[in-house]
């Protein structure tokens, strides 16, 4: 299977976004990240497809226009942050998006919001509502009413739980990184990327050796991996540096790594 068939084949579409790809060096929001990718969704949409997205990026958004509190690690400080910053990230969303006649909705949520069966339905029901009506759902956790037992943590896990609730067809995830490796690429040059994952059981028991298949980011987008698949939905991990992403996986053009239930290979690979 490849992964420009698998978009070809999507109708409904997550893509969640790490802080990583909206920073700019600067530290401040990346709009020109921003600005071409909003484009790539449009296209999307006209293809008549659906699109989710999972956005990071509060408390960069935050710092970029506060310009203090990038050193305060007390809780009460970061929720501030996140609360100033996710009216600016909304905004420079808001616009991007603006630019192709679209509208964006914000859906901000917690970990406890998942296990509420009459809240689940709701978001349910208001994800549908948005998409139906061509508006564009950006999810983030609400970090400003988040203590540490309710919090979902990452938004690896976010978007894959969101992927879920939606049925999607399809999750994305736009990370610093091309996709899996054998190891960590930042500390390991001869590590090498896997372009196709289907038994992510033996990945599980090399994560566990240290300094065998790296730690950190990539557990959370290998759980989230281990979540969405065993309800059918695939994953593509890939570098979100370019505002071109959505075209070049299109095109199938982008170095990434896809995940696929063991099902999907028996079916696609006789062999
Ligand atoms: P994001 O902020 O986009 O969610 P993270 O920094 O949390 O991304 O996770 C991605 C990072 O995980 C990579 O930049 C890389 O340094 C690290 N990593 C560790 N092990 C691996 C591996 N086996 N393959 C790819 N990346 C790995």
């Amino acid at each position: 299977m490849c992964i420009a068939q698998l978009i070809a084949d999507s109708r409904k579409i997550v893509i969640k976004i790490g802080s990583s790809t909206l920073a700019a060096q600067d530290g401040t929001v990346n709009t020109a990240f921003l600005d071409g990718f909003s484009a790539g969704v449009a296209t999307l949409l006209k293809k008549n497809k659906q699109v989710v997205i999972v956005s990071s990026g509060a408390q960069i958004a935050g710092l970029s226009i506060l310009k203090k509190w990038s050193r305060k690690r007390d809780i009460h400080y970061r929720q501030a942050l996140c609360a100033v910053g996710q009216v600016e990230l909304m905004r420079t969303w808001s616009q991007a998006f603006a630019k192709h006649g679209l509208h964006i909705g914000q859906i901000l949520l917690t970990r406890d919001d998942f296990d509420d069966s009459s809240r689940t339905l709701h978001m349910r029901n208001t994800l549908f509502t948005l998409v139906d009506e061509g508006i564009i759902p950006i999810i983030n956790e609400n970090d400003t009413v988040c203590v540490d037992e309710i919090k979902i943590g990452d938004n690896d896990t976010l978007a894959a739980q969101s992927a879920v609730l939606w049925s999607a067809d399809l999750l994305i995830i736009l990370s610093d990184i091309d996709g899996l490796y054998t190891k960590n690429p930042k500390e390991f040059p001869d590590a090498q990327i896997l372009t196709e994952v289907y038994d992510l059981s033996s990945l599980h028991i090399a994560l566990g050796t240290p300094g065998a298949f790296g730690t950190g980011g990539i557990a959370t987008k290998l759980s989230a991996a281990e979540q969405v698949l065993s309800y059918g939905i695939p994953l593509v991990l890939t570098n979100g540096s370019s505002g071109r992403i959505l075209e070049s996986l299109a095109e199938g053009t982008q170095q990434a790594t896809l995940f696929l239930a063991a099902a999907e290979k028996s079916s696609a690979d006789p062999n």
